[in-house]
């Protein structure tokens, strides 16, 4: 009798919410669906999962062959970043972006920041439909969750569940973590990023810090992965840059978006987090959801199998869900052989050091972000930069049994990971331009800051 219940709720789930997310309506699930047909749990009947969980559309996490461990999530570890004090929640206010709109790293790169999404033409077109997503209505819903909950007697089928949704809505790779309470921003900024980005607004516009309160328990994280032929045929920082980070960015807030009116059509609380309205930093969430290990540039986390070349967004829930484990694939080894990224970044942001430092209460390699924020804004050979996502060896290469070979040998430790590198270099991965790809325009005349610029007021007020 108990599990027929159990059956039921499961079919309803799926039934009623997926219906209501669909229609756009938020209202009382039909009892009469909840009634309905018993004799379809087949539909969900998903292997168990021999080590996390896995989904059903993709049963096998894809960690182009590098050999990954599972790692702790605990008060003194998030994967393999040692936590060795009070990690502080930060501002959006003091990112580097930011900084930049304010006018703090100087005139040519808040005038970049703000005219980038209006000045470049594919820029335009893709930052003209990201302005849609960057509304708190759009992250937070236009109205309350369903006041009933949808029972959720399995955590873990709602887990791949959502897994599935988001694959289904064309997410590269998926993770589900426990949401660190340090991953939330203290304020975040209004207007958004996104508003100053996409050139929704005035510029001038006075921007406020507007305290984070929310709490939730369970974080999930998707990823869609950039163009690899564009990244072989860009230098990382021309023309293209912009539009390589837009494509991306915008796939994953239409996912997010999507997913968190999903759930609250369930009854559950949940809030999209993506480049255009974030409550929160990713890197800690990508930790937490399995998806990567914090790089040698700082706080931007590599996957196994694609590298940094990608873009993430989240969605905070109190859904029950079951999360994955952060995962450790010798990512920390590597990046004390390899300096590709530190060789190559052309703002000079990205550290030498030997060994990882104290953070804000954590250990993390010594990059500056304000220098990679100060040339992605201010540069003048294109619009933004992602060149050491190019020149990473997790990052750089094509699918390929060579590719997926030497990931494995490169996440077996130091002297393979030295291996690796040597190899990387010898065919000159990622530093190369492969100019058969490249089917882009060009439109340098657009890069300088025009004589009589600013014309009114430049900064907004300083902490
Ligand atoms: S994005 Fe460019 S400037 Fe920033 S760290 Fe990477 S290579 Fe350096
Ligand atoms: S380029 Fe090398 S050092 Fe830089 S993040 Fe990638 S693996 Fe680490």
């Amino acid at each position: 009798m108990e599990e027929k219940k159990i059956n039921l709720s499961r079919r309803g789930f799926l039934k009623a919410g997926v219906a209501a997310a669909a229609a756009g309506v938020i209202g009382a699930i039909n009892p009469d669906v909840l009634k309905a047909e018993n004799a379809s749990l087949v539909s969900l009947d998903y292997a168990s999962p021999a080590n996390g969980n896995w989904s059903k559309l993709v049963p096998k996490m894809n960690y182009g062959g590098a050999s990954v461990r599972y790692a702790e999530h605990n008060d003194q570890w998030l994967g393999t970043s040692q936590i060795v004090g009070e990690v502080q929640n930060i501002s959006e206010y003091d990112n580097g972006f930011t900084m930049a709109i304010r006018g703090e790293l100087g005139e040519i790169p808040r005038w970049n920041y703000v005219t980038q999404g209006k000045r470049d033409p594919m820029a335009s077109g893709l930052g003209f439909a990201i302005s849609f997503l960057s509304t708190d209505k759009a992250v937070e819903g236009p109205a309350p969750p369903r006041a009933e909950k949808l029972p959720v007697p399995d955590p873990e089928i709602m887990s791949k569940h959502i897994k599935d949704t988001c694959y289904y809505l064309r997410a590269d790779e998926v993770g589900i973590g426990k949401m660190p309470a340090y991953a939330y921003y203290s304020h975040r900024i209004s207007p958004t990023h996104g508003d100053y980005a996409t050139g929704k607004i005035d510029p001038n516009l006075l921007m406020e810090e507007i305290p984070v309160t929310e709490r939730l328990p369970y974080v999930i994280c998707v990823a869609v992965e950039q163009h690899l032929e564009t990244w072989l045929a860009s230098t990382g920082y021309d023309g293209i840059a912009k539009s390589q980070s837009y494509r991306a960015y915008h796939a994953t807030a239409n996912i997010t978006v999507m997913l968190a009116q999903y759930i609250r059509s369930l009854g559950y609380r949940a809030r999209a987090h993506h480049f255009a309205n974030y409550a929160s930093v990713m890197g800690p969430i990508l930790i937490a959801c399995g998806m990567g290990e914090l790089t040698r540039t700082g706080d931007c986390v590599a996957h196994p199998r694609m590298g940094f070349r990608n873009k993430v967004a989240a969605v905070t829930t109190d859904l029950p869900l079951v999360p994955d484990k952060p995962i450790d694939f010798g990512m920390l080894d590597f990046c004390r052989v390899c300096r590709k990224c530190s060789e190559n970044c052309p703002g000079e942001a990205i550290s030498f050091d030997e060994e990882p430092v104290k953070y804000n209460g954590y250990l993390r390699w010594n990059s500056d972000f304000r220098k990679c924020a100060a040339f992605r804004t201010g540069n003048q050979e294109g619009f933004s930069c992602g060149r050491c996502v190019k020149v990473c060896p997790w990052s750089s290469k094509e699918d390929s049994w060579f590719h997926e070979a030497g990931v494995w040998i490169g996440s077996k430790g130091k002297q393979s990971a030295s291996l690796l590198k040597q190899i990387d270099d010898m065919f000159g991965y990622g530093t190369e331009e492969i100019t058969k790809y490249k089917w882009w325009l060009e439109w340098p005349e657009l890069f300088p800051m025009p004589a009589g610029y600013p014309p009114t007021q430049t900064t907004q007020p300083s902490k």
